[in-house]
């Protein structure tokens, strides 16, 4: 006999006040008072692009009762893709935080981007999740992006649940699948359900191992996949699926018996291992996973609306609630507020909305935080859950939550807040690892780099932007109105850099990757109305010194009829840590009377002698790209009686741009990794085309399961302009195509001269650049 299960109660989806309602059961007042957070799970869809992830999530909110109609990534109307130029190109950009009620529990589920020019925003995301669903295309298998993803989800140690979508495609195996998993994110997988049907394409359902039974969709009775019917798995009725299936639990049950007492002592007891309750087989299977011990792979079709339910109580049963996980930092709160802001977006009005993490205490609407990065009090003004781009009042929030808080106006992403109380609680330790006096680290302008990290969480790792252009508004009289809006992009995507270039007055945009900044310029048109002229796009170049460099700069002038006189000495050279951080010492040369040590030496010029440095850095000789792994040396400073600050710096600033033009100076272009999956067929023609980019291949093998040839090169950004286009042509489209950035590396003479020229329009005349060390 088959039961029939509506997962969804259909009074209150009738129409769109009945909407309205089912929204207030959910996000009411009600829904945060006497809330277990045993019940709440923060989860993030992680994946390769175009695996699912958005047509999963969709999928996701119509059967919990938030939509109405069910959203398709390829007529662009999907709720969690709100933002325009998500819809137009059909991927995701910026993750959307989406709170959805499902049976009993609340879950927020954050979608994040898959391209490569966005891991910024997966990174925020797995920051402050408890758990992720790893979304397969069934016929790729494990695909590069998904590898680099599954990475980082590991450092956070995130526990995941595979899904393995798409299985009505042809050609489309889930064996193949496991073996990718194994192989590539090196774990042992296991399959908890598995279709049934005559054949892949024509799955009719899928076999739940866990409870033995299997879940069956009629599509001509219910094309929306909302219903479907729940059987018990026979011997007599199934076969060859209830043999399967009780082969795979005996699996299951005698893996988690190594790990759980009260299965191991179930499985001593009963003679059959299908005879086990499915309830101890999930609380078993269930601390395994969040212990990270195993991992349950899951399968169906998202766009065919088979398999989401199931995936949906997975994520209830497998993955941890906020209770689950250990915090560190958490000891020094207490039960004080502590809450960690991982995103930032401008609402219509352009005002900020800030993503919080809360770890621990409440956040109320109207009350005053403290920003701890930031040293500063901010007023919070409402707090909301979001469906979507759909804002839901809340009054208060609490541990485990994952809120949207506006009204505040200095903080940014990764930044870290906490209550009146909870300041007061942490302050003894909050700047412990104040830095050593003398030594200044102008690398780093993330405001937090004094602060005690065991109290706060470290903000985001930026990667470096490799790309860069100039941006112009149509006309001077949109500047402002650019600048404003750039302000706001950039506090949204920690990646995107915004320069005014000293010498033109340009401002100049930096980025990802073309796609990113392409990006930049279409947001700025549909979000600000702003039809911005972008220059071509141009590489990051970054230069650098091989040998120590000493100098010793004079400067004299009157201003304001008062003389001015300022003797600097320094050494720049090569930084032993080679971490691209520029740090100034502060070396007196011996014998020499020196204003380095003595308090005339005040705070106010050493902060300006840091200054002019930090200026003559970001410019070098070679292109005005900025300086990295040099360290600068001061050795003395002479000031007359009325040297202001000023032209301190400047004297400074003079004094390490000659010792740098003295020095030998080298370009360095920032380097790709670069994975390439192609049809043998057509791997000579790719590595030959490789070979004419200046590309190192690491490794070339033959994938032994679908004769694929894999090929992982490290190759200069500056060869791979539009290389997505020219690989698909060579190989009629047949191969797939990961990058990412792996880091800066010095150009060899010859090469530079080819960048010099490229830049400047000019070939070089080596004298300028190299001059005989003097
Ligand atoms: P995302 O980039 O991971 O967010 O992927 P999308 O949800 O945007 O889907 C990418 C493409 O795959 C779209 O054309 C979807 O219609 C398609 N797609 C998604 N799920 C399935 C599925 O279960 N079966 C098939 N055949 N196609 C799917
Ligand atoms: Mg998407």
């Amino acid at each position: 006999m088959s039961l029939l299960r509506l997962y969804f109660n259909r009074s209150l989806r009738k129409c769109v006040a009945c909407r309205y309602l089912a929204t207030q059961f959910a996000h009411g007042p009600n829904a945060d008072k006497g809330e277990d957070v045993r019940d709440l799970r923060n989860i993030g869809i992680i994946a390769h692009i175009d695996a699912g992830k958005t047509t999963t999530t969709e999928r996701m909110l119509y059967y919990s009762g938030f939509t109405k109609h069910l959203g398709d990534v390829d007529h662009g109307d999907t709720v969690t893709d709100y933002l325009e130029e998500e819809r137009n190109r059909g991927i995701t950009i910026s993750s959307a935080a989406v709170t959805y009620q499902w049976k009993k529990h609340r879950v927020n589920l954050i979608d994040t981007p898959g391209h490569v020019d966005f891991t910024i925003e997966v990174e925020r995301s797995l920051r402050v999740l408890d758990g992720a669903v790893t979304i397969l295309d069934a016929s790729a298998g494990v695909e590069a992006q998904t590898v680099t993803v599954w990475k980082q989800a590991t450092k956070h140690d995130i526990p995941s649940i595979i899904y393995l979508n798409k299985l009505d495609k042809l050609g489309v195996s889930v064996e193949l699948c496991l073996e990718s998993i194994r192989q590539k994110l090196h774990i042992d997988p296991f399959l908890i359900n598995f279709p049934y049907g005559e054949s892949l394409q024509k799955f009719k359902g899928l076999v739940d191992i866990v409870d033995m039974v299997k879940y069956e969709w009629d599509l001509a009775k219910s094309t929306d996949g909302r219903k479907f019917s729940v059987i018990p798995l026979t011997e007599k009725e199934d076969g060859k699926f209830w043999e399967y299936a009780v082969k795979e639990r005996t699996n299951l049950i005698g893996r988690l018996s190594d790990t759980d007492e009260k299965i191991a002592d179930e499985v001593l007891l009963e003679t059959s291992m299908d005879k086990i309750k499915p309830e101890l087989v999930r609380k078993a299977l269930r601390n395994a996973t969040v212990k990270r011990q195993l991992t349950p792979v899951m399968c169906g079709s998202s766009l065919k609306n088979k398999g989401v339910q199931l995936l949906m109580d997975a994520i209830y049963d497998y993955l941890p609630c906020p209770n689950d996980r250990e915090f560190p930092f958490l000891q020094y709160y207490g039960s004080e507020l502590c809450a960690f802001a991982f995103k930032t977006i401008h609402n219509q009005q352009k005002m900020p909305q800030t993503f919080f993490r809360i770890y621990s205490g409440s956040l109320h609407q109207r009350s005053d935080v403290h920003n701890i990065n930031r040293n500063c009090h901010e007023k919070v003004k409402t707090l909301s859950r979001i469906l979507a781009n759909e804002y839901h009042n809340i009054s208060a929030a609490h541990p485990g939550d994952i809120v949207c808080v506006s009204g505040l106006k200095e903080t940014r992403t990764g930044d870290t807040i906490t209550s009146k109380e909870g300041l007061a609680k942490i302050k003894p330790i909050l700047r412990e690892h104040r830095h050593h006096e003398d030594e200044v680290d102008l690398h780093d302008d993330s405001h937090d780099d004094d602060l005690n990290h065991d109290v706060v969480l470290a903000g985001l790792q930026v990667p470096s932007p490799v790309f860069f252009c100039s941006v112009e508004p149509p006309s001077m009289a949109y500047q402002k109105d650019l600048d404003l809006a750039l302000e706001c992009l950039q506090r949204e995507d920690p990646s995107l850099k915004v320069e005014v270039n000293q010498e033109t007055g340009q401002t100049i945009l930096s980025g990802m990757g073309e796609l990113h900044l392409e990006v930049v310029k279409h947001r700025l048109l549909s979000e600000y109305k702003i039809d911005v002229y972008m220059g071509p796009l141009q590489i990051a170049y970054k230069e650098t010194i091989d040998d120590p460099v000493t100098h010793t700069e004079t400067l004299d002038s009157v201003i304001g009829g008062k003389k001015q006189h300022v003797t600097v000495a320094m050494t720049v050279q090569p930084s032993e840590q080679q971490s691209g951080k520029k740090v100034i010492s502060y070396k007196p040369h011996t014998n020499e009377k020196t204003f380095i040590t003595s308090p005339r030496f005040r705070k106010e010029y050493k902060s300006a002698m840091e200054n002019g440095i930090k200026t003559a850095l970001s410019y070098g000789p070679i292109l005005n790209f900025p300086v990295i792994n040099v360290e600068v040396v001061l050795h003395s400073v002479e000031l007359s009686r009325d040297t202001s600050p000023n032209v301190a710096a400047a004297a400074a600033s003079m004094c390490l741009h000659n010792a740098l033009k003295k020095a030998i100076l080298h370009l360095m272009e920032p380097i790709m990794k670069l994975e390439i999956i192609t049809d043998p067929d057509f791997s000579s023609v790719v590595l030959h085309d490789l070979a004419s980019r200046r590309t190192k291949i690491e490794h070339v093998h033959q994938n032994p399961k679908d004769n694929t040839k894999v090929i992982q090169a490290t190759v200069p950004l500056a060869e791979l302009r539009e290389y997505s286009n020219s690989i698909r042509k060579i190989t009629h489209g047949q191969s797939s195509l990961n990058m990412e950035f792996s880091h800066y590396e010095e150009m060899s003479e010859e090469d530079k001269n080819k960048a010099i020229e490229k830049v400047t329009g000019f070939p070089v005349n080596p004298a300028i650049f190299n001059p005989p060390s003097a």
